[in-house]
């Protein structure tokens, strides 16, 4: 198996990165994922606005996977996401969705073990997922801090993607360019402080490409739905994208007119936040697997 070490990382998914992995399609992959801090943070008296921030939001990577083209995508399945035994999460004055309310930098470090996270002694139920996860952006689109959710995926935040699951990004450089970061040992949808619970994770993907098969932004699919990931400069930004792709596709696969997508997708499709505090916000529209399946949903994708 192959294993990209914690100190592989990036900052920016951008167009041209040197691969530190070049594996054939169909590889397993682990990734030695940082928490958002680079674990900087490591008791409640560090403090915040002490950490570098230039070591924020780090993504191990990139692999590249051969054969992938642009116009393709790449199947990316999670197989594992484990744990460390202790997460961090915070608060800060001007940030997340009560930027005026917070008084003061707040940093909480949280044991995880036996299936819980222990906060407030409350027993929180762990639901381990990947916030930062993504391929190159395009020429056109450029560069993006990987705090920035796009296209290309990145920081989407989206409590969706973990172990069992299986996301889809489009691909737009060769070898695809893949990493992923920033694990969350939970989160509620809106990730409303500004931080999930912030954890080191050793995750287990496989790495496919499917050939000729181009989309618009990253597909999810679950074990019951298949999900469009949009981001946008605010929520209804990224609702428009989200819902836009899906009526696309629903037209196409059932053949009806788009007016009559738009009513389905208004009786059958729900849109759920994913998150409200990074520099663009994230939300999914989700399709049941009993109107379509995510292969015909896929094979009716268009950019
Ligand atoms: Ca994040
Ligand atoms: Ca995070």
């Amino acid at each position: 198996m192959h294993t990209v070490k914690h100190e592989n990382v990036i900052y920016k998914f951008e167009p041209e990165m040197e691969p530190v992995l070049e594996v054939e399609s169909g590889a397993i992959v682990h990734f030695e994922s940082n928490d958002c801090f680079f674990q900087q943070l490591k008791s409640n008296e560090d403090v915040i606005n002490e950490i570098d921030f230039d070591r924020v939001n780090p993504a191990t990577g990139p692999v590249s996977v051969k054969g992938a083209e642009p116009g393709d995508l790449l199947k990316v399945e999670i197989l594992a996401i484990d744990l460390a035994d202790e997460g961090v999460s915070v608060c800060m004055p001007g940030h997340g969705a009560l930027p005026d309310e917070v008084r003061e930098s707040t940093v909480r470090v949280i044991p995880v073990k036996d299936g819980y996270a222990d906060y407030l002694g409350l027993k929180l139920p762990l639901a381990p997922m990947i916030g930062v996860i993504g391929v190159a952006p395009s020429d056109e689109e450029g560069s993006f801090p990987t705090a920035t959710p796009w296209r290309h995926g990145g920081n989407m935040d989206t409590r969706d993607i973990r172990k069992g699951r299986t996301i889809y990004f489009p691909v737009a450089q060769a070898g695809a360019l893949f990493a992923l970061g920033d694990c969350h040992a939970l989160m509620g949808d809106g990730e409303v402080s500004v931080s999930g619970l912030e954890i080191p994770a050793d995750v287990l993907v496989r790495l496919s490409v499917l050939k000729g098969i181009s989309a618009p932004w990253p597909i999810l699919e679950t074990e019951s739905e298949t999900m469009v990931i949009a981001s946008g400069k605010d929520l209804e930004e990224a609702v428009r994208h989200a819902n836009s792709a899906v009526v696309g596709v629903l037209s196409r696969a059932l053949q009806v007119q788009w007016e009559e997508a738009y009513i389905l997708a208004s009786l059958a499709v729900d849109t759920r936040i994913s998150q409200v505090v990074d520099p663009t916000m994230t939300v999914r529209a989700a399709v049941s697997k009993e109107i379509i399946s995510t292969e015909v949903f896929l094979e009716n994708l268009k950019k």
